[in-house]
């Protein structure tokens, strides 16, 4: 456990795939992606060479995972960078742990699939391929995120697992930050065990 995550958690929601789709409005959340600096530079971002629509075929169930990591620890930590710069290293720090734990969770769940908080996060290369027509360079490693197949994740965690999401405002890290990430899968209940995510955070 990475120093500052020892009092981090983990919350989970399960459903239906169709029911979350009040959720998913995809040319909305792609238009929001389009402003970002990485739309079309990174594999894991859209747009995709996919269709979203049959991205789960064959899977027909949803476990939405939350980490919410308090960043009181993390207060004046940052030395000159800015609160920005801050909790994107605080979150790529709990990247480290969360993305694993889906992999893993995905490994033990056959025809299961992770899928991640953001964009990738720790890629050992400056610049991904993609702005280069290569290849991902580490596949077994990337995933989507809910929101770049156009999911509303802030409001899904709000409303599905209780957690408002806050980001840095006004030079100030908010109290917690939360990454969403998701396993989607062909098990209804538990394919996630609260105690096989809490393997992880101990
Ligand atoms: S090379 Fe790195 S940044 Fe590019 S898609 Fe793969 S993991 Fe993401």
């Amino acid at each position: 456990m990475a120093d500052g995550m020892q009092n981090a958690a983990l919350k989970i929601f399960s459903a239906k795939i169709e029911e979350l789709s009040d959720y998913q409005d995809i040319p909305k959340f792609e238009a929001f992606c389009m402003q970002c600096p990485n739309y079309g530079k990174k594999w894991a971002c859209p747009p995709h060479f996919f269709d979203i629509k049959s991205f789960f075929r064959g899977r027909r169930h949803a476990h939405i995972v939350a980490m919410k990591i308090p960043t009181d620890t993390f207060a004046g930590k940052g030395g000159n960078i800015d609160v920005w710069e801050l909790a994107k290293k605080i979150t790529d720090m709990a990247r480290l742990e969360f993305d694993e734990l889906l992999l893993e969770a995905e490994k033990r769940h056959p025809n299961s699939l992770a899928l991640f908080a953001g964009t990738c996060a720790n890629c050992p290369e400056d610049v991904c391929p993609r702005e280069n027509g290569l290849p991902c360079v580490r596949p077994e490693k990337m995933r989507q995120s809910l929101e770049s197949l156009g999911y509303d994740v802030a409001a899904i965690s709000e409303e599905k697992l209780g957690i408002k999401m806050l980001w840095a405002k006004d030079g100030r890290l908010p109290p917690y930050l939360t990454l969403v990430g998701a396993l989607i899968s062909n098990e209804p209940e538990a394919a996630l065990a609260q105690a096989e995510l809490h393997r992880l955070i101990r």
